[in-house]
């Protein structure tokens, strides 16, 4: 058998048509940039997530950088980020000219632990940015809490996660203003690059629509010093269609999830991902652990299978942030996952039998 890490086949399947005509629409009506569509695709993301507002931009990262410089967050001032992580959370704390400050994960979860960030809260600490890690979302109640205590900002992160749950209410829906990415392989995925910011603050939905087109809401007149980060009129058309699946397709990677768990447990020297209480996942990734991953990763290769390691070096070890002297040891729970992990294939349209294969292929190397 051959099983790739991912594949678009069925998704793409579903929503060719309608996909095709609306390209036909849009190239008809020659209109590009901040039209008809984006407008339409802000209004269904918005109730999707259960949020008053969205505004749509160009990427992930563009989505975070927008929401802090939203906040009036940069220079001097300290931003809350999960030692364990893709760099983009970090990169958008540094890009802003804040300094991301690392809090250690739970091993169950891959989840900042809320237990460890009052300890970082400084008088320079703005927010805290909770990532939901491969699909599942934060412990929000508390992470809310100790915000609210100490009056600071909340930034979701919420890239990988779209319509997960925290005691039933949706990831992108607790914080101030939130980013997400609609990256061709997250759940919700663009035709190329695209991301949002979702709030319930409308003061703050109309600052970001403002940054995001050269700090201009009447053309050529320019309130701040904004940014070009506008998600295209032809994405937000493919994005409000493949909306629709959505959560048909979340809960199909909840169903192969639920047979991973079923068929790995008890498997030799395998870690399987848990849920908090209260959290649901949207299995953006399915995340094991083995401290034979190495060889486990090699064997599935030889016997056809596609696995990726998210992610390989933490941020802090990573070369682009040698400026902040970070050493092997400083955040070792990070470290452990990085060592670890690794990704098992996770799409909608992957088949009981493919997942079995992949199944009995790692009890076959792991219990030999
Ligand atoms: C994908 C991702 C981003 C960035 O999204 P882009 O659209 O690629 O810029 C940010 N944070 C996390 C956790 C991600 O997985």
């Amino acid at each position: 058998m051959n099983i790739p890490f991912l594949s678009f086949k069925k998704m793409n399947a579903d929503v060719k048509a309608e996909t095709l005509t609306s390209f036909e629409q849009f190239f008809d009506k020659s209109w590009y940039i901040l039209g008809d569509q984006v407008k339409q695709f802000e209004h269904d993301y918005a109730a999707f997530n259960n949020t008053q507002y969205c505004v749509g931009v160009a990427n992930g990262l563009d989505a975070l950088i927008l929401a802090l410089k939203t906040l009036n967050i940069g220079m001097g001032d300290e931003v809350i980020v999960p030692s364990n992580t893709y760099i983009a959370s970090w990169l958008a704390v540094s890009y802003v000219g804040a300094t991301p400050i690392p809090v250690e994960p739970r091993k169950e979860t891959f989840n900042i632990n809320p237990e460890f960030i009052e300890a970082k809260i400084t008088s320079k600490t703005k927010a805290i940015m909770p990532v939901h890690l491969y699909g599942q979302c934060c412990e929000m109640d508390a992470i809310m809490r100790i915000a609210a205590k100490h009056n600071i900002f909340v930034v979701e992160d919420n890239a990988q996660s779209q319509g997960a749950t925290f005691n039933g209410k949706l990831a992108g829906s607790f914080g101030d203003i939130n980013g997400t990415s609609f990256y061709p392989g997250k759940n919700l995925g663009a035709y190329g690059d695209a991301g949002a910011i979702t709030t319930n603050n409308q003061v703050l939905a109309q600052r970001t629509m403002v940054i995001r087109n050269y700090g201009s809401q009447k053309k050529y007149y320019n309130e701040e010093l904004g940014i070009n980060s506008r998600l295209d009129e032809v994405q937000a058309g493919f994005l409000s269609i493949k909306l629709k699946h959505l959560e048909q397709w979340n809960s199909a990677r909840k169903t192969i999830a639920a047979k991973y768990i079923t068929s790995l447990q008890g498997t030799n020297d395998l870690i399987l991902p848990q849920l908090a209480d209260g959290a649901t996942s949207v299995y953006h990734l399915f995340v094991i652990r083995t401290s034979k991953r190495d060889g486990l990763q090699q064997h599935l290769q030889q016997n056809g299978i596609g696995t990726l390691i998210h992610y390989p070096v933490p941020p802090h070890l990573q070369k682009a942030y040698a400026d902040l002297n970070g050493k092997k040891g400083d955040y070792p729970i990070a470290e452990e996952m990085a060592d670890t992990c690794l990704s098992l294939p996770m799409f909608p349209g992957m088949t009981d039998d493919e997942v079995s294969y992949v199944c009995n292929q790692i009890k076959s190397f792991l219990h030999a």
